[in-house]
């Protein structure tokens, strides 16, 4: 493996010849060499050299400080590639005494590259590039890990995951994006300090998932998490899946299912939405798994509705932000939306619409075809699936929405005598309900004549049709959770 100065971009290269006229050494270093010689583009461009933090700064025009490890970013204003914006230049650094597993006590500088590449993580990662010189810097072997597909650790593999517990799901995360496996001792030892895990910040554990997640291998990787016991530190609630049977249209454990439609989606390269959606579908199945004897099978009911909460608080435990926490809680809600296409009527799909949001409704139809590949089933007959697809087309053309409607809150005030409030919000809501059973009624003419009769209505007969869809809903859902409660649980 050989890498070649016309690989580095013209900006990259002029960071390092400036750096280097002033007197100085200058590197390409860590994940982006091994993305060099990988022949991927690099994420980001990571430059390592003698000068210190100060000089750095003396060299170049535009520079900031980015942190307390001595990285300077140095600002390129010209470029319009994201990845060449800010290029990160990070003084030498010796390996510092970590006493909480998590960050190093102080940082201390070096004048040799040897001390930088020692202190990194994999070998594959432990790798300098001097374009100038031509010279390919690598001490510990990343070349040849990297052309066997192996991550291994740099030096003593128990040492350096008690200095940092989050190289584990670093290594993890690496060999699920590059398809590599983990050497053995590695391996071992991620599982020996996996209780590690739980002094690292819930966002950095996040950052390192969503890596999994994103990678092509996110199967693999969250198998052999849950292997070396270190799943439970990342999502507890997956892990109760293994070994729960289910019900004979099922092929796979609950685990493995949801591995399973997850892969799908990687193998699909859909979205991330997607695929934390179908990772998570049936997470409700475990707590909600009762024997039916008149089915003589496995029953999961409610387990939609109980795995959109688990979801939630998954989600939240791991600080993702709010808009991800909301479209996985409905995606996982919802995930068992279509019965029979020939079955099923528009206004019910356009409900589906509405619950999942405009937005998502692409994503539930490939969640769906994550769960139908994921049970093992083949593929969903195309007939069906266009059938599918078009019943959503032309609900997607009617009024889903409030906004959608052929009325706003302020008509609804010039023909009636409403003010701003609640009782504005239940009108427009009643009308949505019905223009959902019959988009036919979903002009001015009728929608004004409607709001003047629901205008003449008490508030509580108008908060019960203006909350009718939204109550029908809830009353679903406690009706599902209590009838799970009063079956099976004491309570
Ligand atoms: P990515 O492709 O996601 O950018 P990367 O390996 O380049 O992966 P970065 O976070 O960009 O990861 O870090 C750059 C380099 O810094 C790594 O390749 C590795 O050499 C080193 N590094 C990063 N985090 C650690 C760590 N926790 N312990 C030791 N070395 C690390
Ligand atoms: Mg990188």
């Amino acid at each position: 493996m050989q890498l070649s100065p016309s690989q580095i971009p013209r900006e990259v290269a002029a960071i390092l010849t400036k750096i280097q006229k002033a007197g100085f050494e200058a590197w390409i270093v860590g994940g982006s060499v091994r993305d060099l010689l990988i022949g991927q583009k690099p994420k980001d461009w990571d430059l390592t050299t003698n000068a210190s933090p100060e000089k750095i700064q003396e060299i170049f025009e535009k520079t900031f400080y980015t942190n307390e490890f001595g990285t300077v970013g140095v600002v390129n204003e010209e470029t319009i590639e994201e990845s060449l914006k800010v290029i990160q230049v990070t003084p030498y650094r010796l390996e510092g005494k970590y006493s909480d597993a998590r960050r190093p006590d102080n940082v201390i500088f070096s004048q040799k590259i040897e001390d930088d590449l020692k202190r990194r993580d994999f070998t594959i990662n432990a790798l300098a590039y001097d374009p100038t010189s031509g010279k390919l810097l690598d001490l510990y072997d990343g070349i040849a890990d990297i052309e066997a597909g192996t991550v291994r650790a740099v030096g003593d593999p128990n040492e350096r995951f008690s200095e940092d517990a989050l190289r584990i799901l670093r290594g993890i995360r690496l060999a699920a994006e590059l398809n590599f496996s983990i050497e053995e001792d590695t391996k071992k030892a991620m599982g020996e300090c996996s209780q590690q895990l739980g002094k690292i910040s819930k966002e950095r554990i996040r950052d390192e998932f969503i890596g999994i997640i994103n990678s092509s291998q996110p199967m693999q990787a969250l198998v052999l998490a849950n292997t070396l016991g270190i799943l439970s530190y990342i999502v507890l609630e997956i892990g109760r899946g293994v070994g729960v049977e289910q019900n004979q249209a099922h092929s796979y454990d609950v685990f493995e299912h949801n591995l399973r439609a997850l892969q799908h989606a990687a193998d699909k390269k859909w979205p991330f939405e997607v695929r934390i959606a179908a990772l998570f579908h049936d997470i409700g199945k475990p707590k909600t798994r009762r024997w039916s004897d008149e089915k003589h099978d496995w029953t999961f009911h409610g387990h939609d509705v109980v795995g959109a909460k688990i979801t939630k608080k998954a989600l939240e435990d791991l600080k993702f932000s709010r808009e991800t926490i909301q479209t996985t809680e409905k995606l996982v809600r919802w995930h068992m939306f279509f019965s029979d296409p020939d079955k099923i009527t528009l206004s019910a799909v356009r409900r589906i619409i509405r619950n999942v949001g405009p937005e998502n409704i692409d994503s539930l139809i490939k969640l769906r075809m994550c769960d139908r590949i994921g049970t093992g089933r083949p593929k969903e007959q195309p007939f069906r699936f266009r059938k599918y697809q078009s019943m959503i087309e032309q609900a997607l053309q009617d009024p889903i929405t409030v906004s959608m409607l052929l009325i706003n809150g302020e008509r609804v005030m010039e023909v009636t005598r409403e003010k701003p409030g609640p009782r504005l919000g239940w009108i427009l809501h009643a009308l949505l309900e019905e223009v959902l059973d019959d988009p036919a009624k979903n002009t001015k003419e009728y929608l004004q004549e409607r709001a003047k009769d629901l205008a003449a209505l008490s508030d509580p007969e108008l908060q019960v049709l203006g909350q009718e869809g939204k109550e029908r809903k809830n009353q679903e859902e406690r009706d599902k959770i209590r009838d799970i409660r009063k079956k099976y649980f004491v309570e």
